[in-house]
Parts: C-alpha cells; sequence; structure tokens
C-alpha cells in the first residue's frame, strides 16, 4: 500500500511539474522516497538485470548507447536518459518506467552518489569509463573516491566492466572477482593528444608508472613493477577513424557509427562491452549502433530514403572551420545552408566570418550554397570574396532556407550559429520525418 501511494504521488507530481513547465526528473522520486523510504529497493528488485554506467567522462553517451540499442532490438527498459542521474531522479526512471515486461535497467549514476545508492540497489552490472580530476573537487583525490567506490561495490557479486586502459578504472578490480575489461589496441588511432598527464603514479603501489603507449591523458598501456598492469580486454577496438563519422573495428566486427568525435569511441566500446554482456550479438548491436545519432545539434545526422543530412552548430571561425571540414570528409556531393544571426546571444558583431576558412569550400563537389539568417547579405559576401564558384542562394527565412536542401540530391550540410541552431533543426526534424 505505501508503495502504491508513493508511486502514485509521484505520477501526480510529475504531471504537474511538467504541466508547470517544468521536467520534473528528480520530483516524482522525492516525493516517493519521502512516503515510503524503501521505494527504490522495491521496484528494483522486479528487474532482472540492472546496469549502472559510471565515470568522469562519456557516461550519457555510453548508456544511450546501451538504452538505444536494447529498444532498437523491442527490449522493455527502464533508462534514466534525462541525466538525472542521483537517488531521486534514479528512483524516478524506476517509478516512471516499470512495466510488467521490464526486465532491463540502464542507469547513469553519478560517481558521487554510488556509495548512497548502493545501499538501496545492487546491480547486476556496472561499467566505469574513466576517471579524471574535473571532479576532484566535489569527491576529493581520486584515490580515495576510487577506494570508497571498491568499499561499497565489493563483495556483492556485482560484475564490473573495467576500462582497461585506465589506471584508475582498472584499480576496482580489487572489490570483485567477477571483471570484464573492454580497451583499445595500441596505435587503434591517434587522438588529439593532451599534453597533460592526470598522473602517472600506480594506483595500487605510488610508483611510477610505465607506459608502452598512451591514448590520451592517464589512458593506455601501462604496467609498474609491483605488478599492477594494463589487463587484456576480453572486448578491444582493434581500429577506428572519424570521417567524419566513427567507424569502429571491434573484435573484428565493423560497426559504421552515426556519431562524431574520437572520445566517442570509448564510450561504444562500453556500451558495446554491456550490450555482449547482456548477450546480444554482433548483429543485434550493430542495429543500435547504426542508428544512434546525437539529437542537440552538435554533429547530428539524418537520413530519410538516400537523402542525407548533418547539422553542426558553428559560432566562431574554429567551430565554422571544423564544419567545413566535416564536409571535405563525406564523399560525392553537398549542399550547404549556413545560418548568421546577429540576435544578442550570437553577439552583435560577426565580422569572425573573415577568421573562418571558407576558402577551402572550393575544392569540395558541392550543388548549392544556400546562406540564411538575419546576415545572410554578409555570408554572401564572404563567400564571393572566398571566390566560390559554386551557385550561392538568398534565402533569410531559415525554416525555408533549409527546406530548400532537400531539393538536391547531395548530402546537406547544415551549419546555424547559436539563435540559428533551433530553427534549423526543428526544419531538418520536419524534412526527415519517418527516417533517422
Ligand atoms: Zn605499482
Amino acid at each position: 500500500m505505501r508503495q502504491w501511494t508513493a508511486t502514485h504521488l509521484a505520477k501526480l507530481a510529475r504531471r504537474a511539474s511538467i504541466a508547470a513547465g517544468k521536467k520534473g526528473t528528480d520530483l516524482p522520486g522525492q516525493i516517493a522516497r519521502r512516503v515510503d523510504q524503501n521505494i527504490l529497493r522495491k521496484l528494483a528488485s522486479q528487474v532482472d538485470d540492472i546496469v549502472f554506467v559510471s565515470g568522469t567522462n562519456g557516461k550519457t553517451t555510453t548508456s544511450n548507447l546501451i538504452g538505444h540499442t536494447l529498444k532498437a532490438n523491442n527490449i522493455d527498459i527502464i533508462h534514466n536518459n534525462e541525466g538525472a542521474n542521483m537517488a531521486a531522479g534514479i528512483t524516478s526512471a524506476f517509478i516512471m518506467q516499470s512495466t510488467k515486461n521490464t526486465k532491463v535497467a540502464v542507469i547513469e549514476i553519478d560517481e558521487g552518489s554510488i556509495p548512497r545508492v548502493l545501499k538501496e540497489v545492487t546491480p547486476t552490472m556496472m561499467i566505469f569509463t574513466n576517471f579524471f580530476r574535473d571532479q576532484m573537487d566535489r569527491f576529493g583525490e581520486i584515490d580515495i573516491m576510487v577506494n570508497n567506490i571498491a568499499k561499497s561495490i565489493s563483495n556483492k557479486g556485482i560484475k564490473l566492466l573495467l576500462n582497461a586502459d585506465d589506471p584508475f578504472v582498472s584499480r576496482l578490480k580489487i572489490a570483485s572477482d567477477m571483471i570484464v575489461y573492454y580497451g583499445m589496441k595500441a596505435h587503434a588511432h591517434e587522438f588529439e593528444q593532451s599534453t597533460m598527464n592526470e598522473s602517472k603514479y600506480c594506483p595500487n603501489c605510488g610508483r611510477l608508472l610505465e607506459y608502452d603507449y598512451i591514448h590520451y591523458n592517464q589512458i593506455g598501456h601501462y604496467h609498474c613493477t609491483c605488478g599492477f598492469k594494463r589487463e587484456t580486454p576480453k572486448y578491444e577496438v582493434n581500429t577506428f577513424n572519424v570521417s567524419p563519422f566513427l567507424k569502429l573495428n571491434i573484435n573484428d566486427a565493423q560497426f559504421d557509427m552515426k556519431i562524431a568525435g574520437d572520445f566517442n569511441a570509448f564510450n561504444a566500446i562500453a556500451a558495446y562491452s554491456v550490450l555482449r554482456e547482456l548477450g546480444l550479438n554482433d548483429e543485434s548491436i550493430r542495429k543500435g549502433f547504426e542508428t544512434y545519432t546525437s539529437d542537440n545539434g552538435r554533429m547530428q545526422y539524418f537520413k530519410l530514403n538516400e537523402k542525407e543530412a548533418m547539422i553542426n552548430l558553428a559560432k566562431n571561425p574554429a567551430g565554422m572551420n571544423a564544419s567545413l571540414s566535416v564536409g571535405e570528409q563525406l564523399e560525392g556531393k553537398k549542399v550547404y545552408v549556413i545560418s548568421l544571426n546577429d540576435n544578442a546571444a550570437d553577439g552583435r558583431d560577426t565580422s569572425w566570418i573573415y577568421d573562418a576558412d571558407f576558402e577551402k569550400l572550393s575544392e569540395q563537389d558541392i550543388e548549392a550554397i544556400i546562406v540564411t539568417g538575419t546576415r545572410a547579405e554578409e555570408l554572401q559576401l564572404r563567400l564571393k570574396l572566398a571566390e566560390v564558384t559554386v551557385p550561392i542562394v538568398l534565402e533569410k527565412d531559415i525554416y525555408k532556407a533549409t527546406a530548400l536542401t532537400m531539393n538536391y540530391s547531395g548530402f546537406t550540410v547544415a551549419i546555424p550559429n547559436y539563435t540559428s541552431l533551433s530553427p534549423m533543426l526543428e526544419q531538418l526534424n520536419r524534412s526527415f520525418v519517418g527516417g533517422q
């Protein structure tokens, strides 16, 4: 009865807060926990597999990839995909999404919330992506945090999926005897190397770690005289490239993904490991991996029949150059729609477009460039100065300009600045309705 009251009050609260225009992700959980402090424990016991996804970076993408792939295989899941990754938000997800067919829960969990949540729920599986210093202000030294996590998960029969390439994550092997490692082969890819190395010290004995190979920061192939070393992964990225989307070779299976950014290769191998451990094969995983795309206008991909598009925000010269070089990496014909607004949020000064390298467009196979936004004429002038000889179409209405690209067979490359993003994205979603 208490559980019934708790969940129903929570659902009412959710409805009320959505009606008030708030997302209401934490509120139902907060209310339910006040009525029934065991609510999360009870709801969690009704699910067969509970996967916790944690770490400093990449846990949202990793858990979204897992969730998307399970759904693509018609598996009902509970998933806190709104980034509500502390106790109340996790409780909300269980309340709002439980059905009698739900067998799997994929839960993104904040590293700092692990000790508290594990008092209520024992997951069947936990995956850790990496531990970086940017959260350390909140959690104290990295070693203390790792030891606290280890303490709260040990002797509970939890299967741990660990990034073999991160010595901090690998350290968690002290907490379970069911360990699966995942990682990336040396030279699988040249990452844009950051010069900062988080800490090269052995988390086991404190001596300096020796590296045979570094992917980036402390992530790589290491060993120590005390015997602590990178373990051999069960799931491993052999090689990958970004052109502009990830093409990954994992354990000799090939995945053509629709997300960009080389760091996402680690999120992909993390998600892959969870999915394999849940029993999916490569073919089932491919159904999810090859259809997953971001939804925030950053390297977001669209497809409807043969027509493809991508949108990437650019609000400064570096962003514009990155977006233009995406076009370089795409094979075949392209049609561009570029928008320049000068609303307050964009900054009134649009002269930065003179620092962007539009000249490189003359090397691409382009059907047309559609310029739009409040300062469309400025863009048109800039392209003329760059001696780009392709047809340039001026259409100041961003919706119309974006829709126009559908008249061309080439790959649409949509580049909005800040306040142009929302109308452009809205129109792409409309034009590609029914597609990906
Ligand atoms: Zn050592």
